[in-house]
């Protein structure tokens, strides 16, 4: 495993999880993010940008 693939799969972990605490987080379903909710995001958008970089710089 390249290491593009597994910041990607790390990106792919962090949404599902985002994803997961949405389905059961109201305050979040209603737009009115929780820490938690604003944490995971912030969480999976840092690993989408660090996989996203890693696929554009030639290694
Ligand atoms: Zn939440």
């Amino acid at each position: 495993m390249n290491a593009t693939t597994e910041l990607d799969a790390r990106a792919t972990e962090a949404y599902a999880v985002y994803l997961g605490h949405l389905y059961g987080c109201r305050p979040c379903q209603d737009e009115d993010e929780c820490a938690t909710g604003a944490r995971l995001r912030e969480t999976w958008k840092a690993a989408r940008n660090r996989s996203l970089r890693a696929g554009r710089t030639p290694a």
